[in-house]
């Protein structure tokens, strides 16, 4: 206010002093206009010297000046130091993250809104091939152009990372994650997974070679324990008998659990490659059923729902020991006197489902989320004691992984259980007008 104060009095001085002069040569008017004149001289005088250090490089100290201006001057001056300071700290947080991007050993790609390449690191460079400047602008699709990451990217469906191998070295296989953020902006992360995906190969290598090798000592060794059991019962004391059929028990437990870890392995080993080969379900299932029956010994009661004639593309076999795993559980574990149900439907959404179900014990919510872990089990004892490996519901697992397909369990303590097969219905082939004219 000070500062206004004065200036309206220099006004006024200016004004007063060009009046009277003026007055005194009897032109009190033009000393008035002289008086303001000269206050607008002044005024654009500091105008100039505001406008040559606005024009002035960065950092320049201020016009000196006294007044309004010189107070102009320095809160301008002042203003203009805090946002240097404040550019600095931007551009020093900035440049921190460019380092540590560009030090990170994963690639790091930023799509646009039009899913065209923006900013990449060095290690988007080393992996996927990306130039600077030539490639940016370029729809990623251009640039990434395996079938799979052109489907993959533009289902939009990215809760699962994608697994291809290098467009730069077909030796090396690398993980794609891709988080949508921003305005439809995309941020694409890139790991290279060799090293993991070798470990893994070794650790799968590892359980077939031993399960292999395994086998031949217990066709051996259940070679010489069948003729012995047999005769153990009228040639050997008792408790030597019990032993030998205890021997044979164990014996016949291993083999399959050798059995279960080699079609793990040989699932697992086959993962990229799924099989579409029409499968006629409704006798699958019959056979299935049947199996069950044999198994049970009259302990369950079965019913089989047959609802569609629909076929689904995918391997035989897998799917014959996938529904087998879950009828041998449902009678190991459901308990005598229950009932048994086996079904297979189309959903509303298209998807072909299969079913088995139980009115058993049931287990433990709990539980549900690991039931499909190797070696997990429910009740350890009852597990062993009813010849479970431990690993039925890991080959479930793989089987379905292997059609696309998707597990639901649903359980709780005495309420029973139902495991619930379902494939897309792109795996779905439903008969054609002709074939049931056949029919
Ligand atoms: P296991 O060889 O032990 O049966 P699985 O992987 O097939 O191994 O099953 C894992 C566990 O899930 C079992 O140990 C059992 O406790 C539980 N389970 C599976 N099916 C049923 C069922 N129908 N009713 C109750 N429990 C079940």
């Amino acid at each position: 206010m000070r500062h206004w104060t004065r200036e309206f009095l220099l006004l006024a001085l200016c004004g007063a002093l060009g009046t009277l002069l003026g007055g005194h040569y009897g032109h009190a008017g033009f000393g008035l206009a002289a008086g303001l004149g000269l206050y607008l001289l002044l005024t654009f005088r500091q105008l100039r010297r505001l406008y040559r250090w606005a024009k002035a490089p960065d950092g320049t100290n201020p016009p000196s000046a006294t007044g309004l201006w010189g107070e102009l001057f320095d809160r301008l001056y002042r203003y203009q130091k805090r946002e240097r300071q404040q550019q600095a700290h931007l551009q020093g947080v900035i440049d921190r993250v460019e380092r540590s991007s560009e030090a990170m050993y994963d690639a790091m790609v930023i799509l646009d809104a039009h899913a065209a390449l923006d900013s990449w690191n060095a290690a988007a460079t080393r992996m996927l091939g990306f130039e600077q400047p030539q490639d940016r602008g370029q729809h990623v699709t251009n640039l990434l152009r395996h079938p799979r990451f052109v489907h993959y990217f533009l289902a939009q469906h990215y809760d699962d990372p994608l697994e291809l191998p290098s467009p730069v070295d077909e030796s090396r296989t690398l993980q794609f994650q891709i988080t949508p953020f921003g305005d439809h902006e995309r941020l694409m992360v890139v790991r290279d997974i060799t090293r993991l995906q070798r470990l893994e190969q070794m650790r799968r290598d590892f359980v077939a070679n031993v399960s292999h090798e395994l086998r031949t000592p217990l066709t051996v060794f259940t070679g010489y324990l069948e003729p012995l059991a047999q005769a153990a019962e009228t040639a050997l004391p008792p408790r030597l008998a019990r032993g030998v059929a205890q021997m044979e028990q164990q014996a016949d437990r291993m083999r399959h659990l050798i059995d279960d870890l080699l079609m793990l392995s040989r699932l697992e080993n086959e993962q990229s490659f799924s099989p579409r080969i029409a499968v006629d379900v409704a006798a699958l299932i019959q056979q299935v059923h049947s199996d069950g029956v044999a198994l049970s010994k009259g302990r369950q009661t079965f019913e089989l729902k047959i609802e569609t004639s629909a076929e689904l593309l995918g391997a035989r076999e897998e799917l014959r020991s996938a529904l087998t795993n879950l009828v041998s559980n449902a009678v190991r574990y459901a308990g005598n006197g229950r009932r048994i149900e086996l079904r297979w439907y189309l959903a509303d959404s298209g998807e072909g489902c299969l079913s088995v179900s139980d009115d058993g014990e049931g287990i433990e919510r709990r539980h549900l989320s690991r039931l499909t872990e190797r070696f997990y089990r429910v009740d350890k004892s009852r597990s062993s004691a009813t010849g479970g490996t431990g690993l039925g519901l890991a080959i479930v697992k793989h089987v379905l992984l292997r059609h696309q397909g998707r597990l639901e369990i649903e359980s709780s303590l005495g309420r029973g259980a139902r495991f619930t097969l379902c494939f897309p219905a792109e795996r779905v082939s439903l008969p054609t007008p002709s074939d049931a004219c056949a029919d």
